[in-house]
């Protein structure tokens, strides 16, 4: 490998990394300084980095690699062995020093740190940790870690990643195993899966410790996630939406993250020539929500698919499909439906349903009242009853699907 300034492996190790969608910082917790410290850094206040899809969708964590070298030739990957790519690669210090500048000089709240594997799963992890030890213990950095852990190396060093890491994830690359034996051959699912196994049980076991125990060590306490590569092989939305509820039930995943395969240069043969459209992984985003947010079941979210082909509707969103499907459950009544039923009307949001059920305690809501908590009303309005309004045989149209989906112009304006 030749030898590159900083300035040039940033440049590469940045770029390399934007393939990586799972990066997120909300949901952690404040560090304590080490005895007699100042400390640098916060995390604090939710929602200060976000999560972004392949094309660079990032915000204020250093987002990098170790190295873009990889012993691996999973098909979908740039930085795969047989990738034509420029390669660099970090030393631990080098990392070290790159986090504390930029943070000081505010461009960060954090880092993201993943990695080609150098030589052997084992070494790549040591690296790893070595960075993350480095900054917590040598120079008390408080700020948001996470890092991206690999399967196959000793369970004993993903463990000492959770310890100093505020997330930790392991991709599980493809939704169905078939994708995984095809495309990343060298890659096993039980392994993977595995690692995520030994990850939730650390995070129970020193959440539990913690709660008995002052100074029981935390294990990333802004859990761990996943990333799921869309439309690099066949498997459908509802494949997907069933191996997302899958990853949440068995392992306690605090986020999947879907990330739309980008076709890349020097492309392995075997991979789409095209990436899927953006919408698909906007689609299955709102899937997933359904899934955490509105309760519904991970086998009533796939009914929003197509029966014929498993795919989500792309014009109009997974809750607005489900509704047009069972409409027999419509219209709810806004003045005494359940929460659950309030939260399957297609435009109320969870804020929204709970200012219902609030002011509802106190007076009976009408159609006007609905409208000031939902961007369309137009949307909601055949689905539900309020104290002047019912719907008749609305929701008996044939073409209600049109009314209520978005128009075009706003669908190509979200594409674009
Ligand atoms: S192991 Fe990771 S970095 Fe290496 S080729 Fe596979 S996906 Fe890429």
């Amino acid at each position: 490998m030749a030898q590159l300034d900083l300035r040039a492996k940033l440049a590469i190790l940045a770029d390399a990394a934007k393939y990586d969608a799972s990066c997120a910082s909300s949901g952690t917790a404040k560090r304590k300084s080490a005895p007699g410290g100042k400390g640098l850094g916060s995390t604090e206040g939710m929602g200060i980095c976000h999560a972004y899809a392949p094309d660079g969708r990032c915000i204020s964590l250093l987002k990098i690699l170790l190295t873009n070298s990889c012993v691996f030739d999973c098909h979908y990957c740039i930085n795969r062995k047989s990738s034509n790519v420029r390669r660099a690669r970090f030393t631990p210090e080098e990392i070290v020093d790159l986090t504390l500048n930029f943070y000081k000089r505010n461009y960060i709240e954090g880092l993201f740190l993943s990695s080609g594997i150098i030589a052997t799963p084992d070494y790549t992890m040591e690296q790893i940790v070595r960075v993350a030890r480095l900054l917590r213990e040598e120079h008390d950095f408080r700020g948001y870690i996470h890092l991206k852990t690999i399967p196959d190396a000793d369970p004993e060093l993903v463990h000492q990643a959770g310890l100093y890491a505020d997330r930790v994830s392991i991709n599980v690359e493809l939704p169905t195993v078939a994708g995984l034996t095809r495309l990343a051959p060298e890659k096993s699912a039980p392994r993977i899966e595995g690692a995520m196994r030994d990850v939730k049980s650390s995070i129970e076991d020193l959440r539990d410790a913690k709660k008995r125990f002052k100074s029981a060590p935390r294990f990333a306490p802004a859990g761990q996630s996943t990333q799921m590569i869309v439309g690099a092989d066949a498997a459908t939305d509802g494949d997907i939406i069933r191996r997302a509820a899958g990853l949440y039930g068995s392992f306690g995943l605090r986020r999947v993250y879907y990330s739309a395969f980008s076709p890349i240069p020097d492309a392995s043969a075997v991979l789409p020539l095209q990436r899927p459209p953006l919408m698909r992984e906007h689609r299955l985003y709102q899937s997933d929500w359904l899934m955490r947010f509105y309760e519904y079941q991970p086998g009533e979210v796939a009914q929003a698919t197509d029966p014929a082909t498993g795919m989500l509707p792309l014009d109009i969103d997974p809750k607005l499909a489900w509704a047009l499907r069972f409409r027999e459950r419509f219209p709810v009544d806004v003045n005494r439906a359940s929460r659950e039923a309030l939260l399957r009307v297609p435009g109320l949001g969870v804020k929204a349903v709970d200012a219902i059920l609030a002011t509802r305690r106190w007076r009976r809501l009408r159609l006007a009242d609905v409208a000031r908590l939902t961007v369309s009303i137009a949307k909601v309005r055949p689905f539900l009853i309020a104290e002047d309004w019912r719907p008749v045989a609305l929701a008996e149209k044939a073409d209600l699907r049109s009314l209520v989906a978005p128009r075009r112009e706003q669908l190509e304006l979200f594409a674009a």
